[in-house]
């Protein structure tokens, strides 16, 4: 199973499957550096990641 329509280039999250997509069911996304305001894709980070 996969998120629909969550595509992500994160190769060695131990979520991200073969065709670049999020196997996780659920993830949790923040805005780096903390706070709840980000100006651009870049400062947002995927906190749901872990390692292969
Ligand atoms: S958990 Fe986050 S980093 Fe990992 S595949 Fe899903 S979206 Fe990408």
């Amino acid at each position: 199973m996969s998120l629909s329509g969550v595509k992500c280039t994160v190769a060695n999250c131990k979520y991200n499957n073969e065709k670049r997509l999020c196997s996780a069911s659920a993830i949790e996304v923040n805005v780096d550096g903390g706070g709840e305001s980000a100006r651009a894709s870049q400062q947002t980070n995927c906190h749901t990641f872990e390692a292969k």
